[in-house]
């Protein structure tokens, strides 16, 4: 069985400049998820790219051979192409790559795109976060206990301005007590979305063994349906709907 192709994109900022990010992630917190995946997958094969690379890390032939593509942005997220960002999109919804938003992805513009939404939410002080299992029989809560603690993660809060998922698998509850739609799943065209809240850059949530377990798993669970694919690539129509599609939202993308 050939490899699950996965590209883990970020922005690799804030681990060159800021000294208590670059201690816990000295070659960026891709590298890490890379390793983790690696070492933990025999299935899945990484390669990494970063906002500063050519081609904003993604030329068309490494797209092109991306079956899920992983997204962590914070602090740039204007810069990325916007011609980038609709190839993105249409590949996502071909069937072609499942995407994966990590944390501050929510305000990513391949997110915004593909799932609809400004992705604006309230934010706060990092504190002690309880994720709590809210679908176990969902493939991407296996080996997930019905909850796990994170001692310091970034508040995000309600009201998150997102399309209601299509599965909401995980619930965040903060201990100043708000809550969080923490993980949630989109079905957009023929291809999967998953947005996952952990993964603040100055906390060691990518080191937290259920952290990980949760993106191995959406790993699988995002790689593309190889049956979709060969039905809409007879569906030259689609690619039309997807650009139209795709300029319908550039009202709902947040500055
Ligand atoms: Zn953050």
């Amino acid at each position: 069985m050939s490899k699950i192709r996965v590209t883990v994109w970020n922005e690799f900022r804030h681990e060159k400049t800021k000294e208590n990010v670059k201690a816990l992630y000295p070659n960026g917190l891709h590298a890490v998820i890379k390793e983790f995946l690696e070492a933990d997958c025999d299935d899945v094969e990484v390669t990494l790219a970063a906002l500063d690379d050519e081609f904003q890390g993604l030329p068309d032939e490494r797209l092109e051979n991306t079956d899920v593509l992983i997204w962590w942005g914070h602090m740039a997220h204007k810069e990325v192409d916007d011609e980038l960002v609709k190839k993105i999109q249409k590949r996502v919804f071909l069937g072609k790559m499942g995407f994966i938003a990590l944390h501050s992805g929510h305000h990513s513009k391949p997110f915004k795109a593909i799932v609809g939404t400004n992705g604006n939410l309230s934010w706060g002080r990092n504190q002690r976060e309880v994720i709590w299992n809210l679908m176990p029989a969902h493939p991407i809560t296996a080996g997930i206990p019905d909850h796990f603690v994170l001692e310091s993660e970034e508040l995000y809060t309600e009201p998150f301005y997102i399309p209601q998922p299509d599965e909401l698998v995980f619930g965040g509850w903060y201990e100043d007590g708000y809550i969080f739609r923490s993980g949630l799943c989109y079905y957009r065209g023929a291809g999967k979305v998953f947005y996952f809240q952990p993964g603040h850059e100055s906390c060691k949530s990518f080191y937290n063994p259920y952290v990980r377990r949760v993106i191995e798993n959406a790993v699988h669970w995002a790689k593309p349906n190889e049956i979709a694919y060969e039905i809409l690539d007879k569906c030259p129509h689609l690619l039309t709907a997807v650009t139209d599609e795709f300029k319908s939202l550039d009202n709902v993308t947040q500055d």
